[in-house]
């Protein structure tokens, strides 16, 4: 990718996530610490998508920091890809919060947060035009494929998603944290396998665009 191309997403960037930054579409916008747009490299391959952000994330403004973000990092490196090879981002921008009273405690998004969300998310999608999706856990799957998607019998399969971008999607690392003795085994393995087919499809060479189409009248023009 060219110089200028780079610095060119760099500021589409930093415009973006500026607005991200001014956002009130939604009453979290107005509990979080920080919103978080996301990170990486605006040149990146693959983008990798989660739910939202939780509270390590929401007081640095940076995705997938915690023990979820550690365990992702591992993941990535595994199929040789150092966290900063890619861009991370989330379905919503801001820490979806439930008051119990005594604290925030972190919540899945609803939907019409996500929806209110997802065109920053596309505008992503616009400016990094990546070569694949990685969609970490059901409802970031689902922000892409569809409310019937099932990460359980359909992880690991390549999907045309937005724009005709390829999606695959995974469990998310807080689940896999989640798990213990063989069950932990199982979910590695499966996850393994769909990281495996991620750098099989970044592997793969880039299909050539179609030569431009030349017109008839030139090639005989006498
Ligand atoms: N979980 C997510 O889905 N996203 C983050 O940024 C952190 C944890």
């Amino acid at each position: 990718m060219s110089v200028a191309e780079r610095a060119a997403r760099e500021r589409k960037i930093a415009t973006a996530e500026a607005v991200v930054g001014a956002c009130r579409k939604c009453p979290i916008g107005s509990t979080r610490t920080h919103a978080v747009y996301g990170e990486g490299d605006p040149c990146a391959a693959l983008l990798v998508v989660g739910e939202g952000p939780g509270e390590n994330e929401d007081k640095a403004g940076r995705p997938f920091i915690g023990r979820a973000g550690q365990l992702l990092d591992k993941m990535l490196l595994a199929i040789d890809l150092p966290r900063e090879s890619v861009f991370i981002a989330n379905t919503v921008k801001c820490r979806p919060t439930l008051d119990d009273g005594v604290r925030l405690r972190n919540r899945p998004p609803t939907p019409d947060e996500m929806a209110n969300c997802r065109p920053y998310l596309d505008e992503q999608l616009d400016i990094l035009r990546p070569r694949a999706i990685l969609a970490l856990g059901a409802p970031a799957a689902k922000s892409f494929l569809g409310p019937k998607f099932s990460i359980t019998k359909q992880r690991g399969q390549w999907f045309e998603g937005p724009a005709g971008i390829p999606v695959l999607a995974t469990f998310h690392p807080a689940y896999v944290l989640r798990m213990t003795g063989g069950e932990l085994e199982a979910t590695k393995r499966l996850v393994w396998e769909d990281l495996k087919a991620v750098r099989v499809r970044l592997d793969a060479p880039t299909p050539e665009p179609p030569p431009p189409e030349v017109e008839q009248a030139s090639l005989f023009d006498l």
